[in-house]
């Protein structure tokens, strides 16, 4: 049998059988795919720490016909993520983006953007960028690359520019300006706009200080929550936990 390779992240593993590891992996590209590691979760193994969640790391596997699990041969780390794990807020979060990428089962075309993005956030986050702001960059990105970010800036009525605060749809699939709009119930602000501008021009920050306050990103984290909840048609089970754990 042929043995492949994949340049993954490493979404969540659970335990199975007595010693073996179930492991949900993203890859750059072949999306996600799931495997059996034997023996992962004995004292002394071969996948040392390799397998925490949102490990960056080369696996080996083989593949048989007909068979949704791979057979996980070995995984070398390219690059661990595993202090990030020890800080709860965090640690919550990456599985909130796990949730998220694996529920929307990537296509192979947008695989290698989506994997960017998660990786580039890791990394952010690890260099001490500010966790709320990264979540809604995370967020914009994703929401953009499923199509599910409506054109926020022009009304849908009378398809003039929206320069004030806009108004979001029912269907949540774009805006009205002022004047158009028949209902004034999720408001879009010129903020909004302004971030979704400069997330789509600026890599992940690295540093905490961005061009926004804290009340501001909330405000933006708000709305790109609900358009995530209204087109996934559930809020992710990962989502309602981080929301009552960390207001
Ligand atoms: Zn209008």
């Amino acid at each position: 049998m042929p043995r492949h390779q994949s340049e993954s992240i490493i979404l969540r593993t659970f335990p199975i059988a007595e010693q073996d590891k179930l492991v949900v992996f993203f890859g750059r590209q072949r999306g996600i795919f799931k495997g059996v590691a034997k023996g992962a979760r004995k004292f002394s193994n071969r996948f040392g720490s390799s397998l925490e969640p949102m490990s960056h790391v080369t696996a080996f596997y083989y593949e048989k016909e007909g068979r949704e699990l791979v057979t996980v041969s070995g995984c070398d780390l390219l690059e661990s993520f595993f202090e990030l794990q020890a800080q709860v807020e965090i640690s919550f979060t990456l599985g909130y983006f796990a949730e998220l990428i694996e529920d929307s089962r990537p296509s192979l075309t947008e695989d290698d953007v989506l994997f960017r993005l998660l990786l580039q956030v890791l990394q952010a986050l690890k260099s001490g960028g500010g966790l709320k702001f990264l979540t809604a960059y995370f967020e914009a990105w994703f929401l953009k690359l499923n199509g599910f970010l409506p054109d926020l800036a022009r009304c849908r009525r009378c398809r003039g520019d929206i320069t004030g605060s806009g108004w979001l749809s029912y269907n949540k699939d774009g805006a009205f300006c002022d004047g158009c709009t028949p209902h004034k119930k999720e408001e879009i602000t010129p903020e909004l706009r302004a971030f979704l501008g400069w997330v789509k021009k600026n890599p992940p920050p690295k540093e905490r200080d961005v061009p926004y306050t804290d009340p501001q990103i909330e405000s933006i984290h708000r709305v790109l929550k609900d358009l995530l909840v209204f087109h996934m048609e559930r809020a992710p089970k990962s989502l309602s936990f981080l929301d009552r754990k960390f207001p």
